[in-house]
């Protein structure tokens, strides 16, 4: 009989022929997030498709948002107040992956170390690019990489998850916590892989393909323009981008994002997430705007890319003896790809 791992995209068709198999387990995933929304907003789809086949699911967020603007006027008090906007970010994170089905955790921060200081974070939102609070010695994008990196290795250690997932290098769109949480998921997969060379954890980063950004953009162009909205400021227009303006750098061409989880079952589950992050986001029928007012098309698909974990580390260990496992020579790929 032949057996096959459970893997991070599976189809409902895959999982039900999987479950055939005597040695079906539920796939581990972990997700690395630099701001609570961004869990729902980035990998929303994936997160509730693998919640949904009885997979373990955990979201690890980096930093509790505390620059984020707040869209609604009845919590507009919270902006700029550091630590009230982080617990009231917390308990929309909180909110929004048990709507999920997944489970959350701060990075750094252990049960035991929030109840005995009382700080729910280890590291705080650095703002946007240009911003002073990326000057703030707790700020995620400044932090020296080897501390987060070592907090996030300790859990893909203790978890030994299938498939870790987050953004690609320029962080999907050039926030400096996010190419930090890229870097860190990284650096932090280089060092478990070296620790446990027996690790089969494998590294997706979320992209989109551009026929799918073309054809949002389309759909958005006839549903979304001319709609209003009351945010923050007053009642404004919603921002629909053209055909020309220019895309993300998640967005790459169709053939660099290579696996796609398309599963529209999903889309009310995350529609009710998104509604748990209200300080950030409005939704409207069909789609999402942040507190620019810019319009993104809600759909039932998300798509990823493949990262080979850096093999530098790796390298120097394959002198050392220690790499014998079990009494053979472990493979020299850091993952293995026979599933
Ligand atoms: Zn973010």
């Amino acid at each position: 009989m032949s057996t096959r791992r459970p893997v991070f995209g599976d189809t409902r068709e895959q999982r039900a022929a999987q479950d055939q198999q005597l040695e079906h387990r539920p796939l581990r995933l972990l997700a690395v997030h630099a701001h609570p929304d961004d869990e729902t907003l980035w990998h929303g789809i994936a997160l509730a498709h693998h919640a949904a086949l009885g997979d373990d699911v955990h979201v690890v967020t980096c930093t509790l948002g505390e620059e984020g603007e707040v869209i609604p006027a009845e919590l507009a008090h919270l902006e700029g107040q550091g630590e009230a906007l982080a617990r009231h970010r917390r308990e929309e994170l909180r909110r929004a992956t048990a709507t999920l089905g997944v489970r959350s955790s701060i990075l750094g921060v252990g049960p035991a170390a929030a109840s005995a200081t009382g700080r729910l974070s280890r590291w705080r939102d650095s703002g946007m690019a240009g911003t002073s609070a990326a000057e703030h010695p707790d700020a995620f994008a400044g932090a020296p990489l080897a501390e987060p990196a070592a907090a996030l290795a300790e859990v893909i250690l203790a978890e030994r998850p299938d498939a870790v997932v987050t953004y690609e290098d320029q962080g999907g769109y050039g926030h400096p916590d996010h190419i930090r949480a890229h870097e860190v998921t990284v650096a932090a997969l280089t060092r478990a892989h070296s620790v446990d060379p027996t690790l089969t954890t494998r590294l997706y980063l979320t992209v989109v393909p551009r026929s799918w950004a073309q054809e949002d953009r389309a759909w958005l162009a006839e549903h979304a323009s001319g709609d209003q909205e009351v945010g923050r400021g007053g009642p404004a227009a919603v921002v629909v981008l053209g055909p020309d303006d220019p895309y993300p750098p998640s967005v790459v061409p169709d053939e660099e994002a290579p696996l796609r989880i398309v599963d529209p079952a999903v889309l009310p589950v995350v529609r009710a997430a998104i509604a748990e992050h209200p300080t950030q986001v409005l939704l409207h029928d069909g789609y999402y705007t942040l507190s620019n007012h810019v319009a993104t098309r809600m759909r039932g698909r998300e798509a990823f890319v493949e990262m080979p974990i850096p093999l530098s580390v790796r390298r120097h260990e394959e002198d050392d003896e220690s790499r014998t496992v079990g009494g053979q020579q472990s493979r020299g790929l850091p993952h293995d790809h026979g599933a």
